[in-house]
């Protein structure tokens, strides 16, 4: 089957399988979304969700969080892990967005990657989910699923992206990464995969090539 036409096959039953897939963490501007992934490095969003509130209830305005203490964010934010890099991330992306954009997150990805704390993943995230355009976010389930699944060989995470953005429908790459996070929690685990329950097994290169008894054992490692 052509690339692009079992690319299309997949998403559709993605969309059936995970149809409210999305972003788990809580945030209600691209300022809060942009904090909360600034967090959710080696973080779980769950832990995230409940550090934020605390987070914004302190500093409701970019304003008062660039004018923050350091030491009274870390504080905040102590539990989430690395949280002092985090913490410098935070006000420091704060004062470039106050300072250089105007108070308002900038709209492109250049712009983004210049703030502390922001790698391609978060920027992708951001201008996905929070100005509704098109990336693909390669997180760990996504790089492993979508080599799994036979779209890319490659580790890089930029290396992925570019190869799913080859196959995948251009109004699809912020959803495919939102559909790999799902699936990767729920089916796809990285320890223990079940092929035999997953409903993109006729689709994909890895659990096609299974013999049926190791798929009915379950994948574990
Ligand atoms: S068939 Fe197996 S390896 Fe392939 S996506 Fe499903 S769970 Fe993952």
């Amino acid at each position: 089957m052509e690339e692009k036409q079992r690319a299309r096959q997949l998403i559709e039953i993605l969309h059936q399988t995970y149809p409210d897939a999305g972003t788990t963490l809580n945030a209600v501007s691209a300022w809060e979304l942009l904090v909360g992934a600034i967090l959710a490095s080696q973080c779980t969003d769950e832990r995230v969700n409940k550090i934020t509130p605390h987070l914004f209830a302190a500093y409701p305005t970019l304003a008062e969080t660039a004018a923050a203490d350091l030491t009274d964010i870390e504080e905040i934010i102590r539990s989430c892990g690395i949280y002092r890099n985090k913490a410098k991330a935070i006000k420091g992306s704060a004062q470039i967005i106050l300072e250089e954009h105007g108070g308002q997150l900038p709209r492109t990805r250049e712009q983004l990657l210049e703030l502390p704390g922001v790698g391609r993943k978060i920027a992708n995230l951001i201008l996905g989910d929070a100005f509704g355009g098109q990336a693909v976010v390669v997180d760990t389930h996504c790089a492993r699923i979508s080599r799994l699944l036979g779209l890319t060989a490659e580790k890089d995470p930029v290396k992925i992206e570019r190869d799913l953005e080859a196959v995948l429908p251009p109004d699809s790459y912020t959803d495919w990464g939102h559909f790999m996070v799902f699936h990767g929690r729920s089916i796809c685990k990285a320890r223990c995969r079940d092929c035999t329950a997953c409903p993109l097994l006729e689709l994909c290169a890895y659990g096609s090539q299974q013999d049926l008894a190791a798929k009915e054992a379950g994948d574990c490692v």
